[in-house]
């Protein structure tokens, strides 16, 4: 009798989470009056009504949806860290936060879209060190010609000029682990002054990716990069195009290459105008002072635009340089920019083409806007202004995301057998996708914390108690 009961035990679960209202990310519809048994770092069982036995933990009524997924952000970097001069020191500290960030906005899962091998080693070693993180996967350093668009913007990010340097670098990224191959094709931010690799080079570089089994994710933002990305037959493209769509919206969804929507690009900087924006006690928590001031300041636009004229025209004259910063961006190219990219998102939507979520968080240190973690809210928020749902915007970033990077049935979806990874909220964001901001708690790989505790709480930390939500269970 003890011995059959023992063993039932260890069947069982470690915790049941009880009085909830669920989620799944399957694409059902919310469960009422569920549970969610979790034994270690796994869900065990999902279910309704009587919970199987293990130690109760009461949900006081909230929803439950799985963790986030954001297939787009570059975690080493430090928003706005290059306009202050950062030593190394604070930027290393800063980084630790930002991916603490990210698992307190209930971000779990981020595909990082291009960082050194260093970079990638030391985000990796923190991560098994036990450090607040959300799970990383990485696509290594970014593949461009030297000279061009990935030179003038990040460090450690080796020119790739020939079939050989492809094939070296392919070799790399696969020995130190990286899911993908990241391509660029970009001619420029602002003015397409940049260099790009030939046509017949850009397919050896599919070919390589494909022959050491990396699938291969493009870079482009507009029309024509589409298209020749689109005759490479990648995993994804990583970002909206920005100008007139032509049929491409038609192509993406015939050829059904999902596009990483990055929306956020263009409408993060308009948080200098609104600092507002910042108000929430979510954002208060998770952005950095220093980091709220550079994004919010005229000093901080001042300096964000020098930097965007300097690497936008990196091999200029410096008096060219500062005729560009002069010509840089005001609030209503900005405004006209985050239009038209909502307006092309909108309309792959409706053509049928695939959407994942992405909001490029991080980028490179120039830019002081993309907070981690607050940007993939935000971006959600802007899947539904294009046009998506609110359940279709949480599909992109939970269950289609999981798909993207391979992560079915461990990520994206809170099923038996998956990772234990879920985000508790006060709010309904099938509603209104601003409710992501009500996270009251994370649970990542089986631990639940609050916001707080993922913010300011060490490797491990005590267990979070929730009070029922006001008003009851709706
Ligand atoms: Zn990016």
């Amino acid at each position: 009798m003890i011995l059959i009961l023992t063993l039932l035990q260890a069947r069982g679960a470690d915790r049941v989470l009880v009085d909830l209202r669920l989620w799944d990310g399957s694409g059902a519809p919310v469960v009422e009056d569920a549970w969610v048994a979790v034994r270690g770092d796994r869900i065990l069982a999902t279910g309704q009504g009587e919970p199987p036995p293990g130690s109760r933990q009461s949900l006081g009524g909230r929803m439950v949806i799985p963790g986030l997924i954001d297939a787009h952000t570059h975690p080493w970097a430090v928003p706005g860290a290059a306009l202050r001069g950062d030593d190394e020191d604070t930027r290393m500290q800063a980084r630790l936060q930002g991916l603490r960030a990210f698992v307190a906005c209930g971000v779990t899962t981020v595909l990082d879209a291009g960082s050194s091998f260093e970079a990638m080693e030391a985000l990796r070693g923190w991560e098994s060190a036990g450090e607040p993180s959300p799970r990383l996967l990485s696509l290594g350093p970014v593949v461009g010609p030297s000279d061009g668009y990935v030179d003038a913007f990040l460090e450690g990010h080796p020119g790739i000029d020939s079939v050989e340097d492809a094939e070296q670098h392919a070799a790399r990224a696969k020995q130190a682990g990286a899911m993908g191959l990241k391509l660029t094709i970009e001619p420029g931010y602002f003015l397409p002054v940049l260099p790009v690799h030939s046509a017949e080079l850009r397919r050896e570089i599919a070919r390589v990716a494909s022959q050491h089994e990396l699938p291969l994710f493009v870079h482009a933002q507009h029309r024509q990069a589409h298209l020749d990305a689109i005759e490479l037959q990648p995993r994804a493209i990583l970002h909206i195009f920005r100008d007139a769509p032509g049929d491409l919206p038609q192509q993406l969804a015939r050829e059904d290459i999902p596009v990483v929507s990055t929306l956020h690009v263009d409408h993060g900087p308009l948080v200098w105008q609104t600092p507002q924006a910042l108000d929430d006690p979510l954002s208060r928590l998770v952005v950095p002072a220093d980091q709220r001031q550079t994004a919010t300041s005229r000093t901080g636009w001042r300096r964000y635009k020098a930097a965007m004229a300097r690497v936008s025209l990196p091999h200029s004259a410096p008096l060219l340089q500062s005729l560009a910063r002069r010509a840089m961006p005001t609030g209503d190219y900005l405004r006209a920019a985050a239009r038209r990219s909502l307006r092309n998102l909108g309309r792959v939507h409706r053509a049928g083409g695939r959407i994942v979520m992405g909001s490029d968080s991080g980028a490179y240190d120039e830019i002081p806007f993309y907070f981690h973690g607050l940007s993939s809210l935000r971006e959600v928020e802007l899947l539904v202004q294009a046009g998506l749902s609110p359940e279709e915007a949480l599909l992109a970033a939970t269950r289609d995301a999981a798909q993207l990077l391979g992560l079915a049935g461990e990520a994206g979806t809170i099923t038996a057998g998956a990772s234990a990874d879920l985000v508790v909220l006060d709010e309904d964001p099938l509603r209104d996708p601003r409710a992501l901001r009500s996270v009251t708690a994370v649970m990542q790989r089986g631990e639940l914390r609050s916001p707080e505790g993922w913010v300011h709480g060490g490797r491990r930390s005590a267990p979070v108690v929730l009070a029922p939500i006001q008003g009851g269970p709706p």
